[in-house]
């Protein structure tokens, strides 16, 4: 019979997609097969309305999907009915591995009905739902590549799991109570019964999750989090609170829509959202904080244990500081001095891959971390060689890229010890295999005390390209957006630390830039940073230095001058007159923690961007006053004139609130007006300090107005975490291979 050969490639495989195709051809009354191999789904499909088969395929894809090319061809159909056949294993580009989702709703109703045969099962999941990137071993995505391979199925699961109408048809972590993974609690026989009442009890429990371990506590509680905060060595890093259900979270938070169809995503990840007051968290769970970091359930367990306990948890990944999340089997010795008891299984977790963060940006998604729920999706963009970019020193990333695919990998931590080393190693190497990359380019900062950089230079020297910092950052917003590598953009990468063409501290850049290279059209005044690096833990020393680039005496009654003592004013004095023990540094980060600082705000941090988001939040309740403009001379942008006026205006008595707010406004001008200045017609915003949604907002606002296009981060961090991708985009274009459109 005259028919068609269809091929779907995306996200296919492991989403119940052949039975999906199975009911809808069976619906339609068409005959033939459909079956997958290591590349796609492929259909012979016969009879009267393939034209809507094949809309509806695309339309009506099941929730885990994501179809990205269908393609259709005439084909000869021998078949009156219609089948699924045995996957072909073969050679060649793979299908694309699905990322971890949340519970479905269908399992959740049924973990919670005492007549279903898997009810309370903690490790009920389906073919729309469940673990998937963390559990797989090898590809394809088959159970014996995954970490469920050791569980033999029951009689029950096998007919489930071979039968196209069921919703667990070829669902490899399928399981239930007879057959599947064990819950194993070190406090008592009851896991669940038993955790829930040491967690009351104030106890710091360890629960096994799907990408490693998090520690867990009452989020009421001040005494298990200041134990928790202890162990960690975390005195004020916001913890994120897991949430029973969503109206539970509307009262610990500011939930909007964006908001809330974020964090019932399957996604499911952290959302940052603005605290309400007088919640009955405790203070400590983000101490002098105004935002909260807010998730709901996402594993059976969590419902499970949520369900038992009735109130929010503080959840945090069981690692060090800045180190890789514990995720092994091997791992638990190590959760001792940090949990008082371990909620855990025998379902062994593969990859580890931390809670994605996200902020609400208008109504979209501004990714700040990304891992569990978004990782392994790939950027679709066409580089022309296989790449690997080996990402940044802080909040690393690796970038595997090939054909019109760029894998960012989860969040891999702090590139400061051999952890994190190893942990990046291991992704590395995994991304390769998984899409069996071998590059024939590798890009890394020009830092040359980056770990990742030294990674690349120690085993990639013949093929390396070194990609400075705030360039990497505009070409990731190109990469994002899919832009052509030619094509000229405005890039304002604005961050706290990137290395500079000169040596020095580089972070308020206005690049006019394409991928292969840029000019720096822009930038802020360089001022010396006291003790280089070590002054981002001290907003007050970088405001001493605002202060004395603009001429202004420190006399005591300013903020900074009197967090200081005399001996350290005088050191920090005979510093920027000699330059003795200083690095010039243009960052925009080091500009907001010294208005942060100026404003009485903060003067000392114990994490990052800790004083630029108190001085966001005191913007967002301020307004706009008349203020001088910063100066900007033959592209050197100088905020000395508006600092002055702000001294000025703090004196006599201008509330806090209005002066941040007045800072971030000017910010939004200068961008406004060097854009205007350039002529651009198309601008990105990119770089760590774009994490602050108002000066985003107001930039965009300012930008649109006035007729530019402007870019913004949707996939990948504007920080740190989306600079792998940009390092690949640049050195695939400098390659200099790229096939003809
Ligand atoms: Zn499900
Ligand atoms: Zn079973
Ligand atoms: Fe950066």
């Amino acid at each position: 019979m005259d028919g068609e050969h269809i091929e779907v490639t995306g996200i296919v495989q492991g989403v119940g997609f052949r039975p999906f195709v199975h009911r809808l051809a069976s619906a339609l009354g068409l005959v033939g097969s459909v079956g997958n191999d290591p590349t796609k789904v492929f259909i012979e499909v016969a009879g009267a309305g393939i034209d809507e088969f094949v809309r509806r395929l695309v339309d009506e894809a099941p929730p885990l999907a994501k179809v990205e090319s269908v393609t259709r061809s005439p084909s000869v159909v021998v078949s009156d009915v219609f089948r699924i056949v045995e996957s072909r294993s073969g050679a060649g580009e793979r299908t694309l591995v699905p990322p971890d989702s949340a519970v479905c709703d269908d399992c959740l109703a049924e973990l919670f009905d005492p007549n279903d045969r898997r009810h309370r099962h903690p490790f009920i999941t389906c073919t729309n739902c469940g673990p998937r990137f963390t559990i797989i071993t090898g590809l394809p995505y088959d159970r014996p590549n995954t970490t469920m391979a050791e569980f033999a199925m029951c009689a029950a699961c096998e007919s489930e799991y071979t039968d196209p109408s069921d919703r667990r048809f070829h669902a490899q972590p399928i399981a239930c109570p007879a057959c599947g993974p064990r819950l194993r609690y070190t406090g008592g026989d009851d896991p669940i019964r038993d955790a829930a009442r040491d967690l009351a009890e104030g106890a710091i429990v360890a629960i096994k999750g799907l990408g490693g371990f998090h520690l867990a506590c009452d989020a009421s509680s001040d005494e298990a989090i200041e134990r928790l905060r202890d162990r960690k060595h975390r005195p004020d890093k916001p913890f994120a609170v897991m949430s029973p259900d969503i109206e539970l979270a509307a009262e610990l938070g500011v939930v909007d829509d964006s908001a809330g169809l974020l964090l019932r995503s399957p996604a499911r990840p952290i959302v940052l959202v603005e605290q309400r007051p007088g919640t009955g968290l405790s203070e400590l769970v983000a101490p002098g904080n105004p935002m909260i970091g807010l998730l709901l359930p996402y594993t059976p367990i969590h419902h499970l244990l949520l369900d038992a306990f009735g109130w929010p948890l503080v959840m945090t990944s069981a690692n060090a500081s800045g180190a890789p999340i514990l995720h092994r089997a091997a791992d638990e010795h190590l959760l001792d001095g940090f949990a008082d008891q371990v909620l855990t299984h025998d379902r062994p977790i593969h990859v580890p891959c931390d809670d994605s963060v996200v902020r609400v940006l208008g109504d979209r998604l501004l990714p700040i971390r990304r891992a569990r729920g978004y990782a392994p999706v790939p950027v679709p963009v066409l580089l022309g060689a296989p790449v690997i970019a080996a990402g940044a020193e802080l909040k690393n990333t690796a970038c595997v890229a090939s054909g019109d695919h760029a894998w960012v990998s989860q969040h891999v931590g702090d590139m400061e010890n051999l952890e994190t080393l190893e942990a990046f190693e291991r992704t590395v190497d995994l991304f390769m295999a998984m899409y069996d990359v071998t590059p024939d380019v590798v890009a890394a900062d020009a830092h040359p005390g980056y770990l990742s950089g030294r990674w690349a230079r120690e085993n990639h020297a013949d093929r390396l390209v070194e990609v400075q910092h705030h360039h990497a950052h505009v070409a990731a917003l190109m990469a994002e957006h899919a832009l052509d590598p030619d094509s000229r953009i405005l890039g304002f990468a604005f961050d706290g630390t990137g290395y500079g063409d000169d040596g020095t501290i580089w972070g308020g850049e206005v690049l006019d830039a394409d991928a292969r290279g840029y000019d720096r059209v822009a930038h802020l005044a360089p001022v010396p940073l006291p003790g280089g690096d070590a002054a981002i833990r001290h907003p007050s020393r970088v405001a001493l230095a605002h202060l004395w680039a603009a001429d202004i005496t420190w006399s005591e009654d300013l903020p900074p001058v009197a967090a200081h003592t005399d001996e350290e004013l005088r050191l920090a004095a005979r510093q920027f007159e000699t330059g003795f023990g200083t690095i010039p540094t243009t960052s925009m980060g080091r500009l907001f923690d010294a208005i942060a600082s100026l404003l009485g705000l903060r003067h000392d941090i114990s994490y990052e961007a800790q004083a630029a988001i108190d001085l966001e939040i005191a913007a967002t309740k301020g307004r706009v006053l008349p203020a001088p403009h910063f100066a900007g001379v033959e592209g050197v942008i100088d905020p000395a004139p508006f600092i002055v006026w702000l001294v000025a205006a703090l004196r006599e008595g201008a509330r806090v609130e209005d002066l941040a707010r007045t800072f971030h406004e000017e910010v939004a001008r200068v961008v406004e007006t060097v854009a205007a200045r350039q002529g651009a017609g198309l601008v990105g915003l990119t770089g760590g300090v774009f994490q602050n949604a108002l000066l985003t907002e107001r930039c965009v606002d300012r930008l649109e107005r006035s007729g530019v296009e402007v870019l913004t981060h949707r996939l990948v961090p504007p920080n740190d975490g989306g600079l792998a991708l940009g390092q690949a985009f640049v050195a695939a274009a400098r390659r200099g291979d790229r096939p003809a459109p």
